[in-house]
């Protein structure tokens, strides 16, 4: 009874019979998708076939397309090295693979392309072709940077004083940790100057808190021009507060970096009107100088110089204490 039914099926044609026998269905369906097909014979490194969507993609008509040589001039000097190198010693291990590159196109823009590979062997499991697909990802290229362009200034905003625009105390404390190591390994000196507004809460109860911020503004900006070698930082450390990290100073240095904020701020000529202050704003600094070694800790070191600071504000303010 069943055997009837079985042959019925076998005379059903198989998908794979229906295209052996007509091949345009195979070119159709691969010159109708958005993926651009390729192949490239092996021993002569010439494209034995590429889409003709290629042309609508990158502007360069199907024909143009002959040697792998084409392909490589067609790609962005940039990617070459990296791509080229790759695909090459992929295709001669065997391997599938694919890489993402910059395609030029014949108006000389590029486009983002995801090249995917196959290897083809012959019975005798020789290298006999590549085959591939290229697929337009520009768009989602363009997602991905849009994304990293936002990651990086979600990042930058958060290692940001949000008043005065210099690094915070978040930064601070990632380059202080960062340098505390750099100085280990390299014996390097590193200090820190830590300065202090002085009598800041008169000064706000005299012009108001807006005056104040735009004081701490005043000063904060002032600052980043004094310490600007690629390494210095200059935070705000807290409300009224400011502290520069000097990687590679010793400790004459430091001290004169020191005498140029006290001598800078009290420049600015702002009137501080506070009770017990000057006639102008000015501040405190604690100074100090670290040789890293053995178990000293870089909080330890922060804590020593602020000691300082305030042993500059017993003294009497705008002045400066050393470590
Ligand atoms: P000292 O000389 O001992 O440092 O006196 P001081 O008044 O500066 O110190 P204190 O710590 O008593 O007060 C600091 C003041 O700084 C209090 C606060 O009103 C002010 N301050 C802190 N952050 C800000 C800010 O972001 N904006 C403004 N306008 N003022 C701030
Ligand atoms: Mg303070
Ligand atoms: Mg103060």
């Amino acid at each position: 009874m069943s055997a009837p039914a079985i042959r019925a099926r076998e005379d059903v044609p198989t998908t794979q019979d229906a295209f052996a026998e007509n091949p345009d269905v195979y070119k159709t369906l691969l010159e109708s998708t958005r993926a651009i097909p390729w192949q490239i014979d092996w021993a002569s490194m010439r494209f034995a076939y590429i889409g003709p969507q290629i042309e609508a993609l990158l502007g360069w008509e199907q024909g143009s397309w002959r040697t792998v040589d084409d392909w490589v001039a067609r790609m962005h000097p940039d990617d070459r090295e990296r791509v080229v190198g790759y695909c090459v010693s992929q295709s001669r291990a065997g391997i599938d693979h694919e890489a993402d590159y910059r395609a030029l196109t014949r108006d000389g823009d590029y486009v983002w392309i995801r090249d995917v590979v196959h290897v083809v062997r012959n019975a005798q499991g020789v290298v006999d072709s590549l085959i591939g697909f290229m697929f337009d990802i520009s768009e989602r290229k363009r997602a991905e940077e849009e994304l990293l362009r936002l990651h990086r200034e979600l990042e930058e905003l958060s290692l940001t004083d949000g008043l005065t625009g210099i690094a915070n105390r978040r930064r601070f404390d990632q380059r202080l940790a960062a340098e505390w190591r750099a100085a280990r390994r390299s014996r390097q000196p590193l200090s820190l100057v830590v300065l202090d507004i002085d009598h800041f809460k008169q000064f706000n109860d005299a012009h108001g808190h807006v005056a104040g911020d735009d004081c701490l503004t005043r000063i904060a900006t002032m600052l980043g021009g004094i310490a600007k070698r690629p390494r210095d930082v200059v935070a705000r450390f807290g409300g009224e507060e400011f502290i520069l990290l000097l990687p590679e100073t010793d400790a004459t240095a430091a001290w004169d970096l020191a005498t140029e904020c006290m001598v800078r701020i009290e420049a600015l000529g702002i009137t501080h009107g506070g009770r017990d202050a000057g006639a102008l704003v000015t501040a405190s600094l604690g100074v100090g100088t670290a040789y890293v070694d053995g178990k000293a800790t870089a909080r330890d070191f922060l804590q020593a110089v602020d000691a300082r600071l305030y042993a500059a504000k017993r003294g009497g303010r705008n002045r400066i204490e050393v470590l």
